[in-house]
């Protein structure tokens, strides 16, 4: 059955090369097909059109192209655009396309659904479903329609990137391979909850940014928004991080959602400050989007820029990430949590 056969897309140089040898091809066929996966972002193998017929039809006999197009979008009145795709039968995934003066940022999914089960995260309600494979992950940013405009990648989206170790990595080869998208790594974040093990190799392995997902200087408080704060707790992680060398260009950096009366008082000023003494970094605070089902509230306005305030005289660099698309989604998983309710729920 076609959908069998391993997708080209998301294999790495040297993976090429070994197909290219096991179907007998010439050596230079390989470099021909490297280029036609990552720089000329073609949509059929058919079109390789610089391998002979019978390259192209032992390529076809083996193997699928492994791209496809978003199945819809959504368009928000501020430009940001939302985009599904599929993963395997009845699983989707979003991407959000969001547009600004002078970058264009994709944010990707590394996972269909997650198993990490944050209180705020409507993916994590979907429960998890599957891994997405590198193609999948590099899919998003080369399916989609304004790939070209494109300055940064964020690993935001669904899924917990690090619970997905071997193929974000892969991804992150091709997407800074210069045979591959040749995109420098200051222009990538890869966001994690801080899987220690994870994240202990991204950082020896990568050079992109990394982002963490903090929420809470307090463990208590903490472990009940993240379930991971009893397996591998916050000042552990920031241990992990003292650990390393990161004055180079990497950048790292704490989200921080607001949440009201829960982690916006000075009493979690003190605490951040505490926690984060002396590590090169800064945090961007989050206005929650409110999801479905769930009593958290985002602080006022006037809160988070008190915060903000509060942490900049303490020496923390902070910014306040600005709120885009709200009218097109409330929160990442939302879009596809919907999608799958209407193809799991038949029709009366
Ligand atoms: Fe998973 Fe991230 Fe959502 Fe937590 S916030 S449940 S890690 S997708």
């Amino acid at each position: 059955m076609e959908q069998q056969k391993p997708a080209l897309f998301g294999k790495t140089a040297a993976e090429i090369r070994e197909i290219a040898a096991q179907l007998g091809l010439p050596a230079f066929a390989a470099g021909q097909i490297i280029d036609w996966l990552y720089n000329k972002h073609l949509d059929s193998i058919d079109k390789m059109s610089n391998l002979s017929r019978q390259a192209r039809a032992l390529l076809n006999e083996h193997y699928v192209l492994g791209k496809s197009n978003p199945t819809s979008v959504q368009i928000s009145a501020d430009g940001t655009k939302k985009y599904l795709y599929r993963s395997g039968t009845n699983r989707f995934v979003e991407a959000a396309y969001i547009p600004d003066e002078d970058r264009a940022t994709l944010c990707v999914s590394s996972q269909v659904g997650c198993k990490m089960g944050c209180l705020f995260c409507m993916t994590g309600k979907q429960g998890f479903q599957s891994q997405l494979s590198a193609g999948e992950i590099l899919n998003q940013i080369s399916s989609l329609p304004e790939r070209d405009k494109l300055t940064n990648i964020v690993y935001m989206g669904m899924g917990e990137p690090l619970d997905n170790l071997e193929e974000v990595m892969r991804s992150l080869e091709i997407l800074t391979a210069e045979w591959g998208f040749g995109m420098s790594p200051r222009r990538i974040t890869v966001s994690t909850i801080g899987m220690i093990p994870a994240m202990k190799h991204f950082i020896e392995h990568s050079e992109c940014h990394l982002a963490i997902s903090l929420h809470s200087p307090f463990h208590d408080e903490r472990r009940k928004l993240m379930p991971i704060e009893n397996v591998y707790p916050a000042e552990e992680v920031i241990e992990v991080l003292r650990t390393f060398d990161l004055s180079r260009q990497r950048r790292i950096s704490f989200e921080y959602i607001m949440f009201k009366d829960l982690n916006d008082t000075p009493r979690h000023v003190k605490g951040l400050t505490k926690l984060l003494n002396g590590l090169r970094c800064r945090i961007n605070l989050i206005r929650f989007h409110p999801i479905p089902d769930t009593p958290l509230e985002s602080s006022t306005e006037q809160t988070i820029q008190l915060f903000r305030e509060a942490l900049v005289k303490k020496g923390i660099r902070t910014t306040v990430r600005a709120s885009r698309g709200q009218d097109i989604f409330a929160a990442c998983g939302l879009l596809s949590t919907k999608e799958l309710v209407k193809v799991q729920a038949p029709d009366f």
